[in-house]
């Protein structure tokens, strides 16, 4: 850092670099979830739970690429299992032991998992989660939660942005485009679905079941609020998916750091497949559908052309699979337990400190995840859990003020921790929320008015 800058202003690497890059891009990056405030901060390295821009300012990352780098930055099991397979050889055309390794490792840690496919996002891992539903069921259409992120496959985009203008009545929540051109057709194949409106769920659901393939749902939905699902909820996802024979699709591609054996686990849920993504590739990119042989079947090739065919260049690409192997390896039982101890000790202190202050603000999440909503109350789904304008603002500026105490804060997203991190850094993290409470009263009276 250099004299009293603040971690805030975007250094002067940064702003080179982004110049460089508008030249290239059209709009100087190449994801939208890059975050710019105004302009996006250049990551030069990361080490263990920090992450250093191109100025050499260092951040404790509570960001770790969108939840995936659960071991933080450069974790050493996984540099060595890459390093060594870098000399093997990268990809081919033929099956690897590590994808066995990998396989076996997950099939045996989560219930319900008896087999696996491996593919290389999450995006592709929920795309071919449907089209197996589909294919085993012989129906077109899905239902998906209001406001939950699944990646980028046309079905599940639809209400991912609702806003109040047009996300419809509370019972029946409108079909939303998420881009222009978006096909009427793909709208008429998604029925959105309220998290958490136990109540409503069984008949939406019975309305549409001649019609349903699969009912896709995140146990904890990050972008949706990272709520917890109530036991009646999830009771009648359950229920409504075994009645009319719809298969049930947990996505935990982020959600699956909740736990040892997953979130559906830990929330009772009990999925027909699930899709999983992130923390299994350890920092390289991965997506995995898995579930019950029943169902897994429509990809079985070993008779001819399968039901569903799929693919892929880099599918179960060996460095993945050994990164994958060496992340989830090491993180064992002893480990979720440091991680949930951590998330536990975090959410008590922002609790505190809300408390303290008496602040309109709530904290979700468990174990290694955490949010913090601009509300008194705790939101219970997706349009509760919606900023209003002044909301929105006021995190913002929530996570202007954190990075200029070094953090690194998602904005709308949920925020995560990673192995090496210590109860020093719960601990910055709390004091820098204290310290923009107690700072920025006039900011957090907006919230009131
Ligand atoms: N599903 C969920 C629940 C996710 O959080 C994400 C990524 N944030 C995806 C799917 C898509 O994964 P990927 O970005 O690897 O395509």
């Amino acid at each position: 850092m250099t004299g009293t800058e603040g971690h805030n202003s975007i250094g002067r690497a940064s702003r080179e670099a982004f110049e460089r890059s508008r030249r290239v891009f059209v709009d100087g990056t190449t994801r939208v979830t890059i975050e710019r405030d105004p302009i996006p901060r250049y990551a030069a390295r990361g080490a263990g739970a920090y992450l250093f821009d191109l100025d050499g300012r260092r951040f404790l990352d509570l960001n770790g690429n969108f939840t995936t780098l659960i071991h933080g930055h450069g974790f050493a099991p996984v540099i060595s299992a890459v390093t060594s397979q870098l000399r093997s050889g990268t990809c081919f055309a033929n099956p690897t032991l590590a994808e066995i390794d990998l396989a076996e490792l997950i099939c045996g840690r989560v219930p319900g998992v008896e087999t696996i496919r491996f593919v290389n996002t999450g995006s592709e891992a929920v795309m071919f989660a449907i089209k197996a539903a589909r294919a085993f069921t012989g129906r077109a259409s899905i239902a998906k939660i209001e406001g939950a992120y699944h990646g980028a496959y046309d079905w599940v985009e639809v209400s991912q942005s609702s806003t109040p203008d047009d996300w419809g009545p509370e019972s029946d929540p409108a079909s939303v485009p998420y881009y222009r051109g978006m096909p009427a057709s793909v709208l008429d194949q998604v029925v959105p679905l309220r998290f958490n409106d136990a109540a409503r769920v069984e008949q939406r659901i019975a309305e549409h079941a001649h019609r349903l393939a699969a009912i896709v749902v995140d146990p904890m939905p990050s972008r949706a609020g990272l709520i917890a699902p109530t036991p009646e909820f999830v009771a009648a996802i359950q229920r409504a998916a075994a009645r009319h024979g719809i298969v049930l699709i947990a996505d935990e591609v982020l959600s699956f750091r909740q736990g040892f054996e997953g979130a559906s686990a830990r929330h009772g849920l009990k999925p027909d497949l699930f899709t999983f993504g992130k923390i299994i590739g350890g920092g390289l990119p991965i997506g995995a559908i898995a579930g019950h042989r029943e169902v897994m079947k429509v990809f079985d090739a070993s008779g001819g052309r399968p039901l569903l065919p799929q693919g892929g260049t880099f599918s179960a690409n060996p460095l993945s699979m050994v990164a994958g192997l060496a992340s989830m390896t090491a993180l064992d039982q002893a480990a979720f337990d440091h991680l949930e101890t951590l998330g536990d000790r975090l959410r008590t202190q922002l609790g505190s400190v809300i408390a303290r202050h008496r602040a309109p603000f709530s904290v979700s999440g468990v174990a290694s995840l955490f949010r913090i909503h601009p509300k008194a109350t705790l939101p219970r789904d997706f349009r509760e859990a919606t900023p209003s304008a002044a909301e929105a603002h006021v995190m913002k500026e929530l996570t202007r003020s954190f990075a200029e105490a070094g953090i690194v804060l998602p904005v709308g997203a949920a925020a995560c921790l990673s192995t090496p991190m210590t109860t020093g850094d719960i601990d910055l993290v709390a004091s820098a929320f204290n310290d923009f409470l107690a700072t920025r009263t006039d900011l957090i009276e907006s919230l009131a008015a």
